[in-house]
């Protein structure tokens, strides 16, 4: 590790440094260590992943080779239309028009040099309907991943979420839902369970969770194991704690070791902040975050914001994130037994039961306030709309998903899987998860919801789905909305009349999947300082660099994406200004910065 070069007392000097082990940050090792440079990856935590290993893994990338290969090609001037009616006027179109220039080679890039592999789904619609929006092609899927190769480093990716995983340990493919829930329905869905169940068995003979690896954590775990084959260093358990900087360049940083001591590093090409945006920054959050948004995030308790907070210490500017700071799911809780919160299980609601034909979401008014089947981010906006700032959390924090019995049999609802078995229905009762009314008005009085307001709503609602009408909201006006519900129902697959009782709710507050808000920087991923320059080499990518969707959420994967785009483009323009700067230097002369 570059011992020879060592100077103005650093402990150890590389080219490139780059703090978190995310999509970004491995993104960024892999592809500089590709292009030839001494690249050091300091992770804070024993593991790698980040929030990428509990994600769903979903990477929006416009205009691959994927698309074409997939059979639903997709075409740049389609994307950038799309942006422009998304995004538009909020400007960041350099940024925009380099991630949609760079990403189609990224993604291919990044499958010829590695074992980071994706396809393209082929109905993955874009999450806003606009000029330009897609049907597929645009969403790529990280292939399946078989984790036994990593042996024991296995155990160095940062596991799902546990609502994520069945029998505690596995892992199921969307494709091999259906017949897991409903193993007895046919003699294939049988086949397929004993299949599964069968490997998570053996599987546990030897670790600690099903190898057979999906969404972000096949992702992270395919980064992992592809810094692994190219040998790049990844040190666990070694935080940045500052950086350093020398008049109009950052240096190096300073990083604590796990055995508590500090360790000066030099970097000559650049640093690199991957380390996962603010989301749980101690001060940041309370500040950019509307008060109905502060209490919940999807981000592990590790994730304090430090990237963003060390650059502010050296001149950074922070972008509060445009439309939103946040981008946003709507969560139900299972709180554990004895209130540990951090045993509680966080219900994230992305697409398996809002759109679905008999729900809908009401306030403390007992009225509906969005179109329940938008997008998560979506309807969480609409959960914050009313509030009227300050400390104010506004009428629809939290809100209801309200059902029918044939509702929770047919579609489940949040950690409820759908079934017919009236014990596990009781049970989610009992641990105060699910609330039951016999009637409307029962129900509301359980919710604390106004009973009158519920009673006019349901009414309302009832008479228009019944001709598959939401003139009120507009469910399953979107091409994705009406992906999401069921094709069975018609006119309308996300609309039907709530039925005879009884009637089930589960409560829903904001959490935050990522944020928009972060570190303002160029299209390249230089941060630039109050003034708009350019802190010369400081670089951020992932969640530390605000969003180039300005608190969008325009179809799904709209964060990895640009986390891994802009991650491949800092390893581009780090390596290629590295290149210009040696050729301008007299041979023999040594470059030192
Ligand atoms: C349930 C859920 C589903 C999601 N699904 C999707 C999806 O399908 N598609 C999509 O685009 N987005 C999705 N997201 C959001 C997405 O996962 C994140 O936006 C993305 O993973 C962020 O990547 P990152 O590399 O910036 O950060 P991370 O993956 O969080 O990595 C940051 C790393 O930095 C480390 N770190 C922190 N501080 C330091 C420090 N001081 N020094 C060194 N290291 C440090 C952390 O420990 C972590 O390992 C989802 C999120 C959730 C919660």
């Amino acid at each position: 590790m570059g011992a020879a070069g060592v100077q103005q007392g650093w402990d150890e000097e590389v080219d490139l440094l780059v703090f978190g082990a995310g999509a970004a940050g491995m993104t960024t090792a892999l592809v500089a260590d590709h292009e030839g440079l001494e690249v050091l990856l300091c992770e804070k935590t024993g593991a790698v992943g980040g929030i990428t290993s509990t994600s769903g893994g979903t990477t929006w990338v416009p205009g691959t080779a994927l698309s074409v290969e997939a059979g639903v090609p997709d075409r740049l001037e389609d994307a950038r239309r799309f942006l422009q009616s998304v995004v538009g006027a909020r400007g960041g179109d350099d940024a925009r028009e380099a991630f949609l220039q760079s990403g189609p080679q990224a993604i291919e890039e990044l499958a010829h040099i590695s074992e980071v592999k994706f396809f393209a789904a082929t109905a993955h619609p874009d999450y806003v309907n606009g000029p330009g929006s897609a049907w597929g092609g645009r969403a790529l899927v990280p292939v399946p991943f078989d984790a036994r190769v990593l042996g024991k480093d296995f155990a160095r990716v940062r596991p799902p979420r546990k609502e994520f995983m069945g029998l505690g340990g596995m892992m199921v493919a969307r494709s091999d839902l259906n017949a897991l829930l409903t193993p007895f329905a046919s003699v294939a869905n049988f086949r397929r369970t004993i299949a599964v169940v069968g490997r998570y068995a053996l599987d546990r003979l030897r670790f600690a969770r099903g190898t057979q690896l999906v969404m972000g954590n096949a992702l992270a775990a395919r980064l992992y194991y592809s810094l692994r084959k190219r040998n790049v260093e990844v040190r666990f358990d070694t935080p940045l704690v500052e950086l350093v900087r020398e008049g109009e360049r950052v240096t190096g940083a300073v990083v604590a070791t796990p055995g508590g001591a500090r360790r000066r590093i030099g970097a000559r090409r650049g640093a690199v902040l991957a380390t996962g945006g603010i989301t749980r920054h101690p001060a940041l959050r309370n500040q950019l975050f509307p008060a109905g948004a502060r209490e919940l995030s999807l981000a592990p308790q590790t994730h304090t914001g430090d990237g963003v907070d060390r650059a502010r210490q050296v001149g950074a500017r922070v972008e509060d994130g445009g439309d939103s700071p946040g981008l946003w799911m709507p969560c139900s809780i299972l709180r554990a037994p004895g209130g540990d919160a951090s045993a509680d299980s966080v219900w994230p609601h992305i697409i398996l039961d809002r759109a679905k034909p008999g729900l809908i979401a009401v306030n403390r008014r007992g009225e509906r306030f969005v179109n329940e089947s938008n997008s998560y981010h979506d309807f969480v906006m609409g959960m914050l709309r009313d509030a009227r700032g300050g400390n104010e959390s506004g009428p629809n924090v939290p809100a209801h998903l309200i059902v029918d019995a044939a509702f929770i049999r047919e579609y489940g609802l949040g950690l409820l899987m759908p079934g017919r078995s009236a014990a596990r229905i009781a049970r989610f009762e009992r641990l105060g998860y699910l609330v039951k009314g016999s009637t409307l008005a029962e129900l509301a009085a359980k919710l604390q919801v106004n009973a009158a307001g519920l009673a006019r709503t349901v009414e309302a609602y009832n008479r228009a789905a019944a001709d598959g009408k939401d003139p009120a909201f507009h469910r399953g006006s979107s091409p994705m909305s009406r992906f999401n519900g069921d094709a069975r129902q018609q006119p309308n697959p996300c609309l039907r009349p709530i039925g005879a009782g009884p009637y089930y709710a589960v409560t829903v507050w904001p959490a935050d999947l990522a944020c928009s808000a972060g570190l303002s920087g160029t299209a390249n991923g230089e941060v630039t300082d109050s003034a708009g320059r350019v802190i010369e080499g400081l670089f951020a990518c992932g969640n530390d660099l605000a969003s180039i969707f300005r608190g969008t959420y325009p179809g799904p994967g709209t964060t990895l994406g640009p986390a891994i785009v802009f991650g491949w483009r800092i390893a581009k323009h780090v390596t290629q200004r590295g290149t210009q700067a040696a050729r301008s230097v007299p041979p023999g002369v040594k470059v030192c910065a």
